[in-house]
């Protein structure tokens, strides 16, 4: 929850709603020469070139569903916000230039609650370099409410699709998986302790990584350029949102393709191994379903494999392969098992 370190806070009504979009939005720069006009008129105007294609990509974040403000600093949730829609424009290999930001607040936040939301925002704006061109904001009676939509380019016919992964291709991911959804487990954890014993102080140091995935992730902005100087294309890309099974399967299903994924080829972060240890689950299928990490997942012709076989960054964890083969992850003992999607859902419940 938010709390104000001085006693004083200023409502919402006091500022009423053309003050408060002022006020969040006063120290937002613009620094993209396509942004001709941001905010203040009724709509944002951005140039366009004719030799590039527009991406355009939208999010809702709703309290309760994706975010719980008892372990969600504000700050942390307006970066994030922005970096889950960044993600996705990384994901089509183009570069993320302008956002749009609306939210809907009941008047149980101060204004002060609001600017550290936009804090995060602006901080994740200046570090992904995108200009702030718009948005809405209105009232809600019941949770917080975050819509932001991404704008972006690439040079036209550059775009990585879902749909073009090919038989016998390289399945490629960036860094590593299963962080964010076990720092979700420890800070759940943290919060029941907490409920018990209100003066207790977590040690979160063994779980540093976990938690900074979880309430602080980055997008893959390094992989596009990362690939252009490796001179490698790749055939097919997906953002890692919802867990890597249900992202492999978006991809062969869009590609009319299969898969064998190798468990022992999952990239994972010793944090991760330990964590998982302690909280008696199994690192892989964390990896298949956890989701949130936000790395990329793509396929290169195995043509490209040397270019990429050394680079820190990248793992080939699998290869693509006739629809018919369908989608299998080969364990650690050469048991091939179907791969079902069971990523991370905001309305797995309802299922
Ligand atoms: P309209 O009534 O035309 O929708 P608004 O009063 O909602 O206009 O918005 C005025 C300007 O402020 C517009 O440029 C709009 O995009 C921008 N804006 C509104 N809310 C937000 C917000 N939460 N964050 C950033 N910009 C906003
Ligand atoms: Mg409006």
């Amino acid at each position: 929850m938010f709390e104000n370190k001085n006693d004083s806070t200023t409502s919402i009504g006091s500022m009423g709603e053309f003050g408060l979009i002022d006020h969040l939005t006063k120290n937002f720069k613009i620094k993209q020469n396509s942004t001709i006009k941001g905010i203040g008129d009724d709509a944002a105007v951005i140039s366009c070139d004719s030799n590039q294609e527009l991406v355009i990509t939208t999010d809702f974040l709703l309290e309760g569903v994706h975010f719980d403000l008892s372990y969600m600093p504000l700050k942390h949730l307006g970066y994030k916000s922005i970096i889950v829609n960044l993600s996705d424009v990384y994901a089509m290999s183009a570069e993320p230039t302008q956002i749009t930001v609306s939210i809907a607040v009941s008047n149980r936040f101060p204004v002060e609650a609001l600017e550290e939301l936009y804090e995060g925002i602006r901080a994740a704006a200046e570090i992904y370099k995108v200009d702030l061109i718009g948005g809405d904001t209105t009232s809600s009676t019941t949770g917080l409410l975050i819509s932001v939509t991404a704008v972006g380019r690439v040079n036209k016919g550059e775009a990585v699709y879902r749909s073009g992964a090919k038989e016998n291709d390289l399945l490629v991911v960036t860094g590593d998986l299963g962080a964010a959804y076990m720092g979700l487990q420890v800070l759940e954890r943290e919060k029941e302790v907490f409920k018990v014993n209100p003066n207790s102080q977590p040690d979160l140091e063994p779980y540093s990584y976990l938690v900074e995935r979880q309430l602080k992730p980055e997008a893959r902005k390094d992989i596009s350029r990362l690939l252009a100087e490796l001179e490698v294309k790749s055939t097919a890309m997906i953002d890692i949102s919802d867990g890597l099974s249900s992202e492999i399967i978006h991809i062969c299903k869009n590609s009319k393709v299969g898969c064998s994924l190798y468990e022992e080829k999952i990239p994972l972060d010793p944090q991760v191994i330990s964590a998982c240890e302690e909280f008696n689950l199994d690192s892989t299928t964390i990896a298949l379903s956890g989701g949130e990490d936000y790395e990329l997942l793509f396929t290169i012709s195995t043509d490209d494999y040397p270019k990429i076989k050394a680079n820190p960054h990248l793992t080939v964890i699998g290869h693509i392969t006739n629809e018919k083969e369908g989608i299998h992850l080969i364990t650690r003992g050469g048991t091939k098992i179907p791969m079902v999607a069971r990523g991370w859902n905001a309305l797995k419940n309802e299922e």
